[in-house]
């Protein structure tokens, strides 16, 4: 977290814990800090405050608004590379039987938004793709699929939980209905997150009780979470586009340095519009959890897209769904940069990985055959 959120949070834990519900001047004044940092997270993304939900983060955020909106039922329209919050949202709602299609993605991670056109039904009562993909980083044409759910008259949600104060985003010129954040990928406090949901969109709420958040999601609000969220989209929106330049420069300067340093390695989703802060390094002959495990020795945390489960080593759905083979995907090693991110840090990472990639290609008994 920004020192600045852990500033704007402490007091709410120490002096204004009143309960924002209560009548009284304690809760009143917890209830203002809420306010305001709902009109801070509204600004941020150019809503209405009225129109912004506090949750408890992006996997409610898309649950919410997938559940909300299919309760009745229909058909919902996503693709293949989702956040687990979506796909398995999507997956659980299929077993229900809510029938669901599943757009594919070009090689370079992007969804044709003729694809969606087509696979409209007269039963369509969600589209939903994401803004920016969690693992590549690849933004997808939010507004023009935006204008296939209008023409077909069906609500679209797409889960901003990436692009949100990565991206300048405006929900009124993409045309989404309803849009997923969440704080913590924004320096903010983890646990917090918000649904923006347009005017007059009809959702039914996944939790019932006091009626808070005008009756669309009870449950006494998280007041220190709330405000160190809005503390940081405040800060996001202050400093997003100078100091996302400084990020792209960085994550470009990594990524041609490790090019040159390193044969065999391609940048997934490089020909597409990305996110300036994500690279998605595949390495050949080397598994994505060596080079993990031996960056995080060194003291780096970078990820790999493969999860363990059941004991094997699951490929990463979004690169098997931009062609990759499982082999190819288990190579892949993703880094996160931040507005925190030092010039210094990538250095370090330039030059640590070449000797770890040298180092677990030789343990490979393909590599040497090249
Ligand atoms: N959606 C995307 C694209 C994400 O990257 C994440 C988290 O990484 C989520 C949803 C889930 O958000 P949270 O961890 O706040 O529940």
């Amino acid at each position: 977290m920004r020192p600045e959120v852990v500033a704007a949070m402490t007091p709410v834990f120490t002096e204004h814990f009143g309960n924002p519900s209560s009548i009284h001047w304690f809760g009143q004044h917890a209830k203002s800090l809420i306010d305001d940092a709902r009109k801070h997270v509204a600004k941020l993304i150019n809503a209405e405050t009225s129109e912004i939900v506090f949750v408890s983060g992006g996997t409610e955020a898309d649950n919410f608004a997938i559940r909300g909106i299919a309760a009745k039922g229909g058909h919902i329209i996503t693709s293949t590379i989702e956040h687990h919050a979506v796909m398995h949202t999507c997956k659980d709602l299929e077993k229900s039987g809510i029938p669901v299609t599943w757009i594919p993605v070009s090689r370079d991670g992007v969804v044709d938004p003729d694809d969606v056109r087509r696979a409209i039904r007269p039963e369509t009562v969600l589209i939903t793709i994401m803004h920016a993909n969690n693992e590549i980083g690849t933004i997808q044409p939010i507004e023009e699929i935006a204008r296939v759910a209008v023409e077909a008259d069906v609500y679209f949600h797409s889960d901003g939980v990436q692009s949100t104060g990565k991206i300048p985003v405006d929900v009124k010129k993409l045309g989404v209905d309803l849009y997923s954040m969440s704080s913590h990928k924004i320096h903010g406090p983890k646990g917090v997150g918000a649904l923006f949901v347009k005017k007059g969109t009809n959702l039914k709420p996944m939790l019932t009780g006091g009626g808070h958040e005008r009756n669309r999601r009870s449950g006494t609000e998280n007041a220190p979470g709330i405000v160190g969220f809005g503390e940081a989209a405040r800060l996001a929106r202050e400093g997003l586009v100078s100091e996302m330049e400084r990020v792209r420069q960085l994550r470009d300067h990594l990524e041609s340095e490790l090019k040159s340093r390193i044969e065999l390695i391609h940048v997934n989703g490089e020909n597409a519009p990305r996110l300036p802060n994500t690279s998605n390094i595949m390495v050949d002959y080397a598994e994505g959890e060596g080079l993990v495990i031996s960056l995080d020795l060194k003291g780096v945390a970078a990820s790999t897209g493969s999860a363990c489960s059941s004991g094997s080593l699951e490929p990463s759905h979004v690169l098997t769904a931009i062609g990759k083979t499982p082999d190819e995907a288990h190579g892949s090693l993703r880094f996160s940069l931040s507005s925190m991110t030092t010039s210094d840090e990538i250095d370090y990472v330039v030059e640590v990985l070449p000797s770890i990639v040298d180092r677990l290609r030789e343990l490979s008994p393909y590599y040497k055959k090249v």
